[in-house]
């Protein structure tokens, strides 16, 4: 069932172990075999929570408001605007971003693991990855939502995209109101990575 949705990298929900263990049984391994080296992994992992986070993703999406030609390019083609940016990193070969208007809510997931775009938005939150989020989201993306602290009035349309190791999806959340004429900066304050998964809307610009 993996090989239908495309995943090329190894799934631990079907294991009785945690994720967590095995992860570091294995570091443990291949340190002591000499194959890897402790210092270069935590260095990674800091990459990820300190300097590839959500901000990358919150700056293109700041970027999209104030440019509505770099908008449409965004939407026609992910990929080419993400090159062209020099945004660079883990899981992003293929990207799609959809966009909220005020008819259509998207909201991403992956419903048989945790495929996630790092490069955009850092390290996937726990919530992601749980087996009840993957599988309720789907079913009743209203409830989940509303659970989440999200409520949409009855006539928007939800759409949910299940993410592959082919392709991993961004939310281009709506620009909130009062925000007219504030640089690029000050709008990627207001983009949550909650609003870019699709469980948030972004942030109210009066809670500054
Ligand atoms: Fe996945």
């Amino acid at each position: 069932m993996h090989d239908d949705h495309g995943h090329g990298h190894p799934h631990h929900d079907l294991d009785a172990s945690s994720p967590e263990i095995r992860v570091e049984a294995l570091e443990d391994l291949l340190v002591e075999k000499g194959l890897a080296d402790r210092a270069r992994i935590d260095a990674t992992i800091q990459r990820y929570e300190h300097d590839i986070g959500p901000m990358i993703g919150a700056e293109l999406v700041a970027h999209a408001w104030t440019d509505p030609a770099l908008a449409s390019r965004l939407l026609a083609d992910a990929d080419d605007v993400v090159a062209e940016l020099g945004i660079r990193g883990a899981e992003i070969q293929h990207i799609e971003v959809k966009a909220n208007t005020p008819g259509v809510h998207n909201v991403v997931v992956c419903t048989l693991c945790s495929c996630y775009p790092w490069a955009l938005l850092g390290l996937p939150p726990n919530w992601y990855k749980s087996p009840e989020y993957r599988a309720r989201v789907v079913r009743e993306p209203r409830a989940v939502l509303a659970e989440m602290g999200l409520e949409l009035e009855p006539d928007t349309e939800v759409h949910i995209w299940d993410s592959s190791s082919e392709t991993r999806f961004l939310v281009l959340p709506e620009r909130p109101a009062g925000t007219d004429g504030w640089p690029v900066e000050r709008l990627a304050e207001l983009v949550t990575r909650d609003s870019m998964i699709g469980v948030a809307r972004a942030a109210d610009p009066a809670g500054e």
